[in-house]
């Protein structure tokens, strides 16, 4: 049985070609589902009957059981959702003045095993399939056009920057991609969809090749010696050749610059010297330097990090010497503190893989109470 989520534009029309039926069909049903979120065939009436009775029998729309659903005191909403096996993953909708980003997790753990990550701290499980990628946004934007009564689009940004390295898991990737990006799926401009990679310079190209989208990169340090221990996919792809890279995918990209992440940890990657390093690293890489703006991302700690967020003060500093030496640097508003939906904190204790599956068999069967659709105030 054919997931219909699995398939971009090319791939549904290959599909509805081997039942027999033209191109415009494709674009239909593909609209069908992705631009009016039509789940029934039955609902899809400028489909030929013929055609609404068969489709039941060949293929179908799996979306993914929610575990949970969230929302923060400020607008912010994050769902946990079943990806089976005692796997979750979790998607998380940050609504701001001018826009709507949904943040879109791309695996079940990760490999890469970040210091600094609970994402990492729980290792990987396995890759999600493009439908499991895609569901997380065709069940968000359908869900929030209900919840907020609205017929147009509500989410307006992709940011691959859920749980999982996306670059590690390419080839559901790039479909999941193509349907953002296409005016009869959800139309998106490719600036507004973000890979955030940790580095896996040889997809970089690829997806400059294939698919070039706005890029971000988590940098975290500016030496390899510090690179290497909170990054450990920096001993394969050392900071030289992830700076070429970046360097290389600019020609592609559609904004001109880069835009680095960088993880402020108290005493670890935050001092003076770490961004005098910073400095000299990104303005003269290649003779030229590295066009790009700094993303500073105060550290969301959770239990056996061993780590802590640096000081409030040592931010601004930091900030201000990467400003001052010429690198439009901001810092990140955390969102949805009160529900724990920031950067590193997602899916924290239940997916805790010691005890993962043990605890999505008590939220399934009740014992435990979910913390579903609960409306949680920021204590004063
Ligand atoms: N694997 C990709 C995308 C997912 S992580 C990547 O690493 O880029 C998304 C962002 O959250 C990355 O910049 C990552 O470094 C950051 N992050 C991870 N754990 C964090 C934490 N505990 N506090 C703050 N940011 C964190
Ligand atoms: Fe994986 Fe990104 Fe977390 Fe590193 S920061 S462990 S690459 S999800």
């Amino acid at each position: 049985m054919t997931n219909l989520l699995d398939l971009d534009l090319d791939a549904m029309v290959r599909f509805l070609e081997g039942l027999g039926e033209k191109r415009f069909r494709a674009v239909q049903l593909f609209r069908w589902i992705h631009q009016k979120g039509a789940r029934d065939f039955a609902d899809m009436t400028d489909l030929a009957k013929g055609l609404r009775s068969k489709l039941p029998e060949v293929c179908s729309l799996n979306v993914l059981p929610v575990l949970s659903r969230q929302d923060s005191s400020d607008g912010t909403i994050k769902w946990l959702f079943d990806v089976g096996d005692g796997n979750a993953v979790e998607t998380v909708f940050i609504p701001e003045d001018d826009r709507g980003t949904l943040c879109v997790s791309s695996q079940a753990g990760c490999a890469v095993g970040c210091r600094f990550c609970s994402t990492g701290h729980q290792g990987f499980s396995r890759n999600l399939s493009t439908g499991e990628i895609l569901a997380q946004l065709w069940q968000a934007e359908h869900f929030l056009r209900h919840h907020l009564k609205r017929t147009d689009r509500v989410i307006t940004n992709v940011v691959m920057m859920g749980m999982g390295e996306p670059l590690q898991n390419y080839s559901a990737l790039l479909p999941a991609l193509k349907v953002m990006l296409d005016d009869h799926g959800y139309g998106l401009s490719r600036r507004r969809v973000t890979v955030s990679t940790s580095g896996v310079v040889p997809m970089m190209d690829r997806l400059a090749r294939d698919c070039p989208v706005a890029l971000a990169v988590s940098l975290h340090a500016p030496n390899d010696a510090l690179r290497n221990d909170l990054v450990p996919l920096n001993r394969k792809y050392p900071l030289s050749e992830l700076l070429d890279a970046c360097l290389r995918y600019l020609p592609a990209a559609p904004r001109d610059f880069v835009t680095f992440e960088y993880c402020m940890l108290s005493g670890v990657n935050d001092q003076p010297e770490h961004a005098r390093q910073l400095l000299d690293l990104l303005r003269l890489h290649g003779g030229q330097g590295v066009p790009c703006k700094i993303n500073l991302i105060p550290f969301n700690p959770f239990p056996d990090s061993g780590l802590s967020c640096s000081d409030r003060p040592v931010v601004q500093q930091f900030a201000r010497m990467l400003n001052e030496g010429g690198i439009v640097t901001t810092v990140r508003k955390t969102r949805g503190d009160d529900i724990d939906a920031a950067c590193g904190q997602l899916a924290g204790d239940v997916l805790d893989r010691t005890n993962a599956a043990q605890r999505l068999a008590r939220l399934r069967n009740g014992s435990v109470r979910p913390v579903r659709i609960v409306r949680s105030e920021r204590q004063a």
